[in-house]
């Protein structure tokens, strides 16, 4: 297996490896019932291919190649029990749902979880120092819009020239290139789409990057009784007809909350399809947090934090330095 750069993604790496001819397939890799059938994104939190590609690694923790390689320590706050480092890969099945909570299939709203993205001065300076370029988990934070270690270059998740959006880098023609080129067409590209300017945009990058980067904890707890308080329902009561009307208005605050254009930003009906003003916006829908069992997307978390408490000022303090969890 080729060496982990410092901040590639694991799977960039394990593409770097078939590329190379470690294997032909990557599905080779995990046993067949494992198997699971399924796109390349960069969006999921645990997956068998995960474990395969990190074992081949011997003498380094499984757990500790997923912390550095994968977006683990962005989700981790948002899982079930809120486990500081993954659990082994033979319990995940055992103690995630996969098909809710690994692999959630209702991610396919999250426009970001979608496309792998890249900075083009990070491609040219990976370039210059190892020789290639790689696919970076910092690149792949959901909703961030901007490269960290160049904050004045804007991620480019799609092509100026063909459009195409790189969704799955098993493909082997696919490849980054230290030149301003598609890694599809190879055609010279363009500028990055233009960002909304939205305070919820900027939010949710700090929140993102201390997530990723600097140990931090999302409170959930604190943030899902805050929510419930403030709206003046126990959700355990529900349903009655009482809080179904309630959630009902609620729901249509938070669908208003933020403009089309951040909503477009962050989420997606459909491919390349647009909300309509009417329409509401299902990853914003309180019901989600209602199952607390449930992988409920951080973006959709932090999405009705803010509707809901961003008139109480500061939302820093629901980011804490990990406590784990109090139960
Ligand atoms: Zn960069
Ligand atoms: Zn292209």
């Amino acid at each position: 297996m080729p060496i982990l750069y410092p901040g590639e993604h694991l799977m960039g790496t394990l593409m770097r490896a078939i590329q190379r001819g470690v294997t032909n397939d990557w599905r080779d890799l995990v046993p067949g019932d494992l198997l699971e059938k399924g796109d390349f994104y960069p969006s999921h939190v645990l997956r068998p291919i995960y474990a395969a590609t990190a074992s081949q690694y011997t003498g380094m923790s499984i757990s500790v190649i997923l912390s550095e390689h994968s977006l683990w320590q962005y989700f981790r706050s948002f899982l079930p029990g809120q486990p500081e480092t993954a659990p082994p890969h033979t319990q995940w099945h055992q103690l995630y749902n996969h098909s809710r909570i690994l692999h959630p299939k209702r991610q396919v709203r999250y426009r970001h979880d979608k496309q792998w993205r890249w900075c083009l001065a990070c491609n040219q300076e990976n370039y210059k120092q190892y020789g290639t370029c790689f696919w970076q988990v910092e690149h792949q934070l959901p909703g961030v819009a901007h490269c960290l270690k160049h904050p004045e270059v804007k991620l480019q998740g799609a092509c100026s020239a063909c459009g195409y959006q790189v969704k799955d880098i098993s493909v082997k023609s696919i490849k980054l290139l230290p030149e301003n080129r598609c890694p599809v067409c190879g055609e010279c590209m363009g500028a990055a789409k233009s960002i909304p300017d939205h305070p919820f945009i900027d939010w949710i990058s700090e929140v993102s990057v201390e997530l990723l980067t600097k140990g931090a904890q999302f409170d959930t707890q604190q943030v899902y009784s805050d929510i419930f308080a403030e709206l003046g329902f126990n959700p355990s009561n529900f349903p009655s007809v009482a809080n179904t009307r309630k959630i009902t208005t609620i729901r249509k605050t938070i669908d208003v909350t933020f403009p089309l254009d951040v909503i477009n930003w962050f989420f997606q009906a459909k491919l390349r399809s647009n909300y309509r003003q009417d329409e509401s916006v299902s990853p914003l829908c309180l019901r989600l947090l209602y199952h607390r069992d449930t992988f409920v997307h951080p973006l959709s978390w932090m999405a009705i934090c803010w509707a809901v408490l961003s008139k109480y000022g500061d939302l820093q303090r629901y980011v804490t330095p990990w406590i784990g969890t109090e139960s």
